[in-house]
């Protein structure tokens, strides 16, 4: 995915062959190494370069000889031979050294009017002896031509030379209309990316056949050390030079970032500097804003690019590490094909140099200097490199011998669906040499089971958002008892806790171990420690001890907490004043049903939970400059907006969401939704459950029902909605996962998570302003809507002011929500896709959120009757805040 795509007839010069260019290939060849030389234009081949310049232009060398010696080794290896050279010197007796040894066309780099017409006249001939196509400098005798118009000048000049006084083919002469630096600080230098662009687009129209190249690294010269910025200058050019014309440009070949893919804040910087547009700031040049916003842009990449010439120095093995580190994949698979040829077989290299480097990086990790984002790009370049070696170890038929430090089944439970978590930790379990079988997402106990049998699990790992999610961890483990197992059972997601694990979860499993892991940087460490033969005991001991500890603790705070009763909680209701208050009505009674464009929703995306998903803590903006975290997060957030811009314009996620309002009236801590205006038949009814807390004197226990008017006060509503931005995601993720890409996977599904969060801001923000239009004059304010400084709330269902889920049923079918969206809820009332937000409005000023907190007996059988449920099913349901063991509830009544 991250490959550059260039079009197809602009032809890539690889650059890295050239000894003023590159400090590396200068140090080969004076050392006279030159196998790795030419791995070095293997390289440049792999990358995508069509042509392949050769330059051995320096003062140390024997220039001719070494271009002789080089071109004669490349001509023998034949992925390299298959594309043709360009012989590149300013002397012409190099040149002419290898036109002699070149088989098939070469490309003569250069020639020109500098020292006169006839000079120029000799060599052209020579070329045109040999066969060879020429670039043609635009250079004469007064010099090199710097603006749009000597540029043209020169080359027309040169052109009718050659065609007309030699008869040279006009497809064999190449144009280089002089790349010179731009944003230098130099007023002058400012408009000479455009004079380039110009010209070419001039030259093309004027000389038939005629080519344009040029050594397009030139114009980011003054960015010297940022090569995140220079990438993004190169590529800017060249789209618009090759939309001009231009036909071939040495490039570093491999490594131009996709136009699309630039930061889009950036790439408008550059563009401004590129295109000499008009000043946008009031005070600053085009080129100050970019030399200021520069440093922001050189990240993780820019450094490891920019020591790229030190780095890819070292040895492989130092080179791989390297590479795991860094999580750069560009050079992984040649770097690992060299540790192969240097091992005795294919699976020593993994053994060594990659565990080696991944060893590293889980030192870093576990010393908190590298983080999730980080460990899960270098997850990506293992994979490569692994990919790399199947084909040879299954040739050899020694692929199952490698071994792993332990097999780990990994699933979320039945009813449940996120599993951005379960992801990340199994990809940081496979860096470490775990083996992991990831069965996915709403996974039934028996099924879990069976695989953990099948493929003789060394652990098994449960994960889950919601809260009905809990009982269902409890359902596996009591089956793994009573089935018979003794492994170790981890527990991890959203919505589980040290407390619930240790007082519901360990109890129902006694044969084997089970422990919390309260987030995936802990995961390695639980599961090696749990493997360990020396350690597993102590830890399993002490986890033990733990969890009783936890247990009391639990015990002691159920009894001394004091609760209200259902009716005297009622008394104390939340105190909104109804005489005289006139309710809001909305536009509509009834449903409607949104699909707004991704590009539509972007702006309202809340960036700080992206942060979170990746365990990165800190609010966005200022967790970009954080001390610790600022790198990792600023890497990552430059990854996320670069496939965001790429998920808006390729349309990878289908968003779609319903609204609806209706009539309504408190009755009780129900809320009554009536058909029409004549609030006379009832439509349906909402449900809600009351605080019972004793807060002490003057506070009140809220419920939702509370922000509506009663029965008999004014004419009120209440709004509901469905989003989801999910359609779609399944299989880009599944696209990038068997490409051995978990960072890009994880990436698209956090983004698509973001968009249905921002789709359920949007949609209130509507809501508010129009629909419900209590709000008319609200600004479209990010940050205020971020920090939900409006008029009006949206509580979802099991969410702490309604923590029970199945209330998404009557909403749904209040909504009609499967049909308008194609959203559906899973047993466990979990909307599938995940990417998915729904809830209710309220728009009373005094309208919170808030937490019903733990709740008693009375109020659960009060509940219950109101459901139409029996007492069992209601604490099933609400057994997350239930302040009593029903199970010994149960005992007490049958006693
Ligand atoms: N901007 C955040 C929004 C999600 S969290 C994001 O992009 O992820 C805030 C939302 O969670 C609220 O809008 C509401 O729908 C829900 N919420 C928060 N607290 C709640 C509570 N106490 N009861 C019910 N829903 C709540």
């Amino acid at each position: 995915m991250d490959r550059p795509t260039m079009r197809p007839v602009f032809v890539n010069i690889g650059e890295r062959t050239n000894v003023t260019g590159s400090a590396k290939f200068k140090k080969l060849i004076i050392d006279g190494l030159y196998p790795e030389a030419l791995s070095v234009a293997r390289q440049q081949v792999e990358a995508g370069a069509q042509v392949i310049d050769v330059n051995m232009d320096e003062g140390l060398l024997d220039s001719q000889q070494a271009m002789v010696t080089f071109l004669n080794l490349m001509a023998a290896e034949p992925d390299i031979a298959r594309v043709p050279v360009m012989i590149d010197s300013s002397k012409w007796e190099v040149i002419e050294a290898g036109l002699k040894c070149v088989q098939g066309k070469a490309i003569v780099n250069s020639i020109s009017m500098k020292e006169g017409e006839e000079k120029f006249l000799e060599q052209a001939k020579l070329c045109l002896r040999y066969g060879a196509a020429v670039v043609v400098m635009a250079f004469d005798e007064v010099g090199q031509a710097d603006t749009e118009a000597r540029k043209v000048e020169i080359c027309e000049r040169a052109y009718n030379t050659l065609v007309d006084k030699v008869g040279f083919p006009p497809e064999d002469i190449i144009f280089d209309p002089n790349i010179f630096a731009v944003a230098t600080g130099i007023e002058e230098h400012d408009n000479y990316a455009v004079d380039f662009i110009e010209a070419t687009r001039r030259i093309k129209q004027m000389l038939p056949y005629a080519r344009v190249s040029g050594g397009v690294s030139n114009v980011s010269f003054s960015f010297r050390g940022n090569e995140p910025v220079r990438r993004a200058i190169h590529s800017v050019f060249l789209y618009h030079a090759i939309n001009a014309g231009m036909d071939m440009g040495i490039v570093n070949a491999g490594d131009l970032p996709v136009y699309d893919d630039i930061d889009p804040v950036l790439r408008e910087a550059v563009e401004d500097v590129i295109l000499n547009r008009p000043q946008r700031d009031p005070v600053q040049t085009n080129t100050e804003r970019l030399v200021d916003m520069a440093p922001r842009y050189k990240g993780e990449k820019g450094a490891a690019q920019q020591v790229n010439l030190a780095w890819r120095d070292g040895t492989v093995g130092e080179r791989i590490t390297h590479a795991l580190v860094n999580g750069v994949t560009e050079f992984i698979e040649a770097d690992t094909e060299e540790a192969r040829l240097a091992a005795e077989r294919p699976l020593h290299v993994i053994e060594g140099p990659l565990m080696d480097g991944m060893n590293v990086v889980g030192d870093l990790f576990g010393a908190g200097k590298m983080f999730l984002p980080q460990v899960v790009k270098s997850a990506r370049v293992m994979k490569q490199a692994v990919a790399w070696l199947m084909p040879f170890m299954e040739a050899e038929k020694e692929g199952q011998v490698r071994k792993a430090a332990g097999k780990v089944l990994m699933a979320t439970v039945k009813g449940d669906v996120h599993d951005i978590g379960k992801n990340i930790v199994g990809v940081v379990l496979q860096c470490n040499n775990y083996e992991v079988v990831d069965l996915g997402v709403m996974v039934p106990a028996d099924r879990i089971l069976e695989e953990a049998r099948k493929h003789q699990v060394d652990m098994i790992g449960l994960s889950g958002l919601i809260t009905p999610s809990l009982d269902e961890m409890v359902f596996v483990a009591a089956e793994m008892e009573r089935q018979g197992f003794d492994i170790p059972l981890l527990i991890g997601g959203a919505t589980t806790s040290r407390t619930h694990t240790a007082v519901k979860i360990e109890p129902a499993y006694r044969r084997g171990p089970t422990t919390y892991v309260v987030d995936a940087s802990r995961a390695v460490g639980v599961v090696s420690g749990l493997l360990s033969e020396g350690e597993r005991d102590r830890i399993i001991g002490e986890t033990r001890a733990e969890y009783v500890k936890v247990r009391e603790q639990y015990a002691r705070g159920q009894t001394t907490k004091a609760r209200a009763s259902i009716g005297q909680a009622r008394q104390r209701a939340f105190d909104i004043d109804w005489s005289g208050y006139v309710p809001p009505k909305p536009a509509f009674i009834g449903t409607r049903t949104f699909e707004p464009s991704l590009a539509e929703l972007e702006p309202f995306i809340d960036w700080s939970p992206f942060f979170a998903s990746w365990e990165l803590v800190g609010r966005y903006p200022q967790i970009l400059e954080d001390d610790i975290v600022g790198q990792a997060a600023t890497d990552l957030y430059r990854d996320a907006r670069a496939m965001l811009d790429k998920v808006i314009a390729e349309k990878w996620f289908g968003a779609k969401g319903v609204i609806g309002f209706w009539p309504a009236q408190a009755q009780g801590d129900d809320i009554v939704l009536y058909t029409d205006e004549t609030r006379t038949a009832e439509y349906s009814r909402f449900h809600t459950l009351r605080q019972q807390m004793d807060k002490g004197e003057g506070k009140t226990n809220v419920a939702l029902s509370d922000f509506v008017a009663p029965i008999g006060e004014g004419a009120d509503y209440v709004g509901g909605f469905a989003v989801t931005a999910g359609h779609g995601e399944d299989e880009i993720v599944k696209t990038f996962k068997d490409a051995g890409d978990d960072y890009s996977a994880i990436m698209a599904s956090a983004l698509a998570d973001r968009l249905a969060e921002a789709f359920a801001e949007w949609l209130h923000y509507k809501a508010r302003v129009e629909l419900w239009g209590y709000a008319p004059d609200e600004a479209a304010d990010t940050e205020v809507m971020i920090a939900e400084k409006y008029q009006g709330i949206r509580p979802a269902p099991g969410y702490p002011a309604q923590p029970d889920h199945t209330e998404k049923g009557t909403l749904f079918k209040l909504l009609d929500a499967e049909a308008a969206t194609g959203l559906k809820l899973t047993e466990s009332y979990a909307m599938t896709p995940g990417a998915a937000v729904s809830g209710l409005y309220f728009s009373h000023p005094r309208a919170h959120y808030f937490g019903v907190g733990k709740i008693d007996a009375d109020q659960v059988e009060d509940y219950a009757r109101r459901k139409g449920w029996d007492v069992a099913t209601a604490e099933r349901w609400l057994s997350p805040i239930l302040n009593y063991d029903p199970a010994a509830r149960s005992r007490d009544a049958a006693a």
